[in-house]
This record gives structure tokens, C-alpha cells and sequence, in this order.
């Protein structure tokens, strides 16, 4: 080798804190509380509370390489959590606070937490689990409402640990490939997953989301994370936006529409990043109630398919640029976004959305190639379909405490997505599918993903979800499930509506009514629970 290198710095988590308390001391975090009030500090005594939180651990007797569960709303608590945790050489573990018990036992039990921090407000979802949890020694709970009682069993209280720990602490976390955050997939699936985070893989995909390419905040940004932080670490805003200094705000368990709205307004929110479901309500409430969400320059979506309707309706009606991305808890989780590109500058605006409704480009650090069944690569013609498998720096490389198998992981050192997709001459990606959800008729795919928007976009649909059901002629036939946005509901009508785009064996065999469709604990929508209702017969006709 060389002499002369570049200086071999470590890619770890304090760089962000120490950045922003030096370079943007006096910006701000803010969190809704809640009782609806706001909490505010500066970056600046974020760090102190930071350096507390590292002598509170070791106070606990929490190691390095200890797993620390989190089950929180996004609040500046959580958001301690997210570097003191790390900073202090342990694990931040995100808990889904919409697991079921039995799921959250089990990721809590599989990944050896020792310690959690526990949301006053979700005592009630832990609690009936707290004794059979067999390895936490210790549950350290805030935001306790006045007087509210506490059952779990060796308590100790967030800030009466803060109060006793000085701010005077040496960050323990010197090796960038020490293990940063632990996060399970959320089950859409199958079991939830977990996906061990390094320093270094989190440290790169941070400086990857700051890209222009992708997200790329900047200290001017007002950004709102109301994805929460269990999920897929919150698409890696928290630590970007931080690293910047942007402003932060933080929703706490304010997340319904209504609130959203006004907080966007009386914040002057830049970027928003949440899932379709929330944006989807966002909108409706929006057209009921008007609010002034124009200081919004970036409106991310991802977690699942943003129907085109819905991104030309927010521009179109309030202004608002959607930036669609692609990601997976397995990809830290940011693989691709949907932004213009100089050849895209002088299309008219349906041809602009109908790029931004695509899942768009890999960011720069994120390599993909598309496979058939048998292994072979695919062309990038815009038409073939196969399984989208990725590598890069921020790609998970095996489950945490899994074998690396086969199902997963290729033998030549690819991450099996399983996402069936096209990807264009350009390198545009475009999502037709989970293998797990597609339709196969007679030997053909079908893209439950294209009903669904295209049935989304008709006046009369609020929601529509299409799963596969047995057909002992074609082996599976596609069935619509939707929540009517109006009485007096015509499938003729959403048939001939379907024809305009589709073939007619695409067409669902069968529209079925539902209030609501079931959703995962990430606001996806939850086939498996449709294909349980459809095999128990629970699935009437229209
Ligand atoms: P889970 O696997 O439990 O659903 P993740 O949130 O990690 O948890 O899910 C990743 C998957 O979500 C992707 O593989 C893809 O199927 C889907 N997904 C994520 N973003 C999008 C998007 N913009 N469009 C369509 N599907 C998406």
C-alpha cells in the first residue's frame, strides 16, 4: 500500500452530536407532548442530556454491545435514545409499539434486551407482557401523566436517572463497526426479522440521505419525521436532519390528520416523511378543513406505493411536491427516490407524475440488478419484470442471530429484496409487486399494485387492496377489497374503468366492501390478515 493515506477517521454516531452542538448550538428540537403542549431545547443541551444519558447506562450497568429496547412515540426522549444509546456502545433496539404481544415478546426475547425505555402513554401495551419477558432486567419509563400508575415490575423513572448523572462523559464508541440499532422488519411477510445496524453502515447512509439525490436536508429545513422511529429507523431522518442541524419536530403521539395539518402550519414544515396511509388522510382532511401546508418543499413517502392520483392531487391542489422512495428496514432503509432528472424538465405535469409515482432512482451508494427464478440478470427495458436484489453500503448483509440463507441472500453477495419489479433504459425502478403478493393467473402475473392505484384513483374508492385468492382453474384470480368512498357501489363501473388500462384477465373476479382494510403495525395494509378473512370465509360479496 501507499504511505500517505487519507487519515482512517471512524465513521461513529458521535460526529453528529458533537457537530451540531458546535455548528448549529442554539436550533432547535421540538416535541409535541402529550398533552398537546410543546417541549423545545437546543442542540447545544441536547448534547448534555446526550452525555447524561451515557452516565445514566452505565449507571444501569448496561455494556457495550448490550441491547437497550426503546417503545416510544417520536419525541426529543426517543431521539436521546437514538444517539446516547449508540454513543454509550450499545444497541438502540426500536420496538414497534404496534406489534402484537406475541410478537413483541418474541423480537424482545430473540434480540436479549436488557434494558427498556418505556412511553408513559404505552404502559398499557407492555405491561401484560412485562413478567414473561425473559431477559430485561429493567424498564426506565417517562412521560408519565400526573398521577398515573405504573405495574411493571423494577422501575426506574427517566428523569430522576437523568438527574443524578453528570454531563460528563467520554463517548464509548470508538469502533465504527460496533453495532448501532437493532430494527425488526415489521412483519408484513411473515415473523418480523431483525436488522443489525453498524456505526459505520448508518454513519454512510446518513451522509447518503443528506445527498440532494435523496432526501438532503439541509439547516434550513423544517423537517417533521411522523414515520416513527421504530419504523425502519425512521428512514434515517432523525440522524440526518440532526447532522445538519435542521429543525426538528417531533409529533409524539399526535398523528392523526387534524393535528398533522396544524402542526405543519404553525411549524412551517419543509420536509414531511410518512407512509401513504397518512398522507392519504392528511389529504382528505386538508379538503375538509383547509390549511396552509405550502411551506412543505418535500412531502416523502414511501413504506408502500403512493398511488399517482394522490401525488398529482397534492400538487395540484396545495402545491405540494411528493418525493416517492423506495426502502426497506434491510437498506437502513433508503434504496431509491423519485426525483426529476434534466430530461424530465419539459414534460408536461402528467408526464412529470408519472415519473414521480414510479419508485425512481438508486441513490448513489446502492447497486441493483433484477433476476428471474432461475438466478439469471434481466434487461433494464422498462418491461421485464423479475426480483429486484441490491448490495451497497447500507445493505443488510445477514438477519441478526439467522443463518445467511439462500431465501435472503445470494451466494454471489446480493440482498434478495423480494420485490418484483421493471427498471427502465434510465435505471428508473418501478415496483409492480411483492413476490408475496402477486397474483399468478394461468401461468401470468398480476400486479396487485397497479389495481390498486388505478382503483384508488376512481372517485368512488377511499382504499383497495387486491389479493390473490385460490382458483382451481388458474391457479390464483385476483380479489378487490375496498373501503367506498359513497353508498351505491357498481362494479360494472370499476370494471370498465379497469379495461381502460388493463387486460381483461387482470380484471379482480370479485369487489368485496370492508369499513376499514386491516392495517400492519406500520400503516401498511395487511394482506395476510385479508387472505385469513377470505379463507375463513369472512369476505362477503359487494
Ligand atoms: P416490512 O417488510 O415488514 O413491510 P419494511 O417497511 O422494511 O417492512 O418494508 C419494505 C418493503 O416495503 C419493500 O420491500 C417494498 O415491498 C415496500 N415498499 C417500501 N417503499 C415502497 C414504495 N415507495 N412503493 C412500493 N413499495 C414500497
Amino acid at each position: 500500500m501507499l504511505s500517505g493515506l487519507m487519515m482512517d477517521y471512524p465513521l461513529t454516531l458521535n460526529t453528529i452530536v458533537d457537530h451540531a452542538s458546535r455548528m448549529t448550538p442554539e436550533k432547535t428540537i421540538k416535541t409535541k407532548l402529550p398533552d398537546g403542549r410543546w417541549h423545545e431545547y437546543s442542540y447545544a443541551e441536547f448534547r448534555r442530556r446526550v452525555k447524561r444519558l451515557g452516565n445514566a447506562l452505565q449507571a444501569l450497568g448496561v455494556e457495550p454491545g448490550d441491547r437497550v429496547g426503546t417503545f416510544a412515540w417520536n419525541n426529543f426522549q426517543h431521539l436521546e435514545f437514538y444517539f446516547g444509546i449508540p454513543c454509550a456502545g450499545a444497541v438502540v433496539h426500536t420496538l414497534n409499539i404496534r406489534l402484537s404481544p406475541e410478537q413483541l415478546k418474541y423480537i424482545i426475547d430473540h434480540a436479549e434486551d436488557r434494558v427498556i425505555f418505556v412511553d408513559g402513554s404505552l404502559l398499557p401495551l407492555i405491561e401484560p407482557i412485562a413478567a414473561q419477558l425473559e431477559t430485561v432486567e429493567r424498564f426506565v419509563v417517562f412521560n408519565l401523566a400526573d398521577g398515573q400508575s405504573c405495574s411493571l415490575p423494577n422501575v426506574s423513572h427517566y428523569e430522576d436517572l437523568m438527574a443524578a448523572a453528570s454531563e460528563d462523559y467520554e463517548w464509548r464508541c470508538a469502533d465504527e463497526n460496533m453495532a448501532l440499532g437493532l430494527c425488526y422488519t415489521s412483519g408484513t411477510t411473515g415473523m418480523p426479522k431483525g436488522v443489525l445496524y453498524s456505526h459505520r453502515s448508518m454513519m454512510l447512509h446518513t451522509l447518503g440521505a443528506l445527498a440532494a439525490a435523496a432526501l438532503g436536508p439541509t439547516e434550513t429545513d423544517v423537517v417533521l419525521a411522523v414515520v416513527p422511529q421504530f419504523h425502519a429507523m425512521a428512514w434515517g431522518l432523525p440522524y440526518a436532519a440532526a447532522w445538519v442541524g435542521a429543525t426538528i419536530v417531533m409529533p409524539g403521539p399526535h398523528l392523526q390528520p387534524a393535528p398533522l395539518a396544524v402542526m405543519i402550519e404553525s411549524q412551517g414544515v419543509t420536509i414531511a416523511a410518512g407512509v401513504p396511509t397518512i398522507w392519504n388522510g392528511l389529504y382528505h382532511e386538508l379538503r375538509g378543513r383547509p390549511r396552509d401546508i405550502s411551506s412543505i418543499t418535500q412531502l416523502v413517502v414511501g413504506g408502500s406505493a403512493m398511488p399517482r392520483g394522490l401525488i398529482e392531487a397534492y400538487e395540484r391542489d396545495f402545491g405540494v411536491n411528493v418525493v416517492h422512495a423506495w426502502g426497506m428496514t434491510e437498506m437502513s432503509p433508503i434504496g431509491s427516490v423519485a426525483k426529476l432528472q434534466t430530461r424530465h424538465l419539459d414534460l408536461d405535469a402528467d408526464g412529470r407524475w408519472d415519473i414521480k409515482a414510479k419508485q425512481g432512482y438508486f441513490v448513489p451508494g446502492v447497486d441493483a440488478r433484477i433476476v428471474d427464478d432461475a438466478g439469471r440478470e434481466l434487461p433494464w427495458d422498462g418491461a421485464t419484470m423479475g426480483e429486484l436484489q441490491v448490495r451497497g453500503y447500507w445493505v443488510a448483509g445477514q438477519y441478526y442471530r439467522l443463518e445467511r440463507e439462500r431465501e435472503h441472500f445470494t451466494e454471489d453477495g446480493w440482498f434478495r429484496t423480494g420485490d418484483v419489479v421493471t427498471i427502465d433504459p434510465q435505471g428508473i425502478m418501478t415496483i409492480t409487486d411483492r413476490t408475496k403478493d402477486l397474483v399468478k393467473s394461468g401461468g401470468e402475473w398480476i400486479s396487485s399494485v397497479d389495481l390498486e392505484n388505478m382503483l384508488i384513483s376512481h372517485p368512488d374508492v377511499l382504499e383497495a387492496a387486491v389479493i390473490a385468492v385460490p382458483d382451481e382453474r388458474w391457479g390464483e384470480r385476483p380479489l378487490a377489497v375496498l373501503v367506498p368512498l359513497a353508498e351505491g357501489h357498481d362494479p360494472q363501473a370499476l370494471n370498465d374503468y379497469l379495461l381502460e388500462r388493463f387486460p381483461k384477465f387482470w380484471l379482480p373476479d370479485d369487489y368485496v366492501l370492508v369499513e376499514e382494510i386491516p392495517k400492519t403495525g406500520v400503516g401498511k395494509m395487511d394482506k395476510k390478515v385479508l387472505r385469513q378473512w377470505h379463507a375463513d370465509g369472512k369476505l362477503g360479496s359487494a
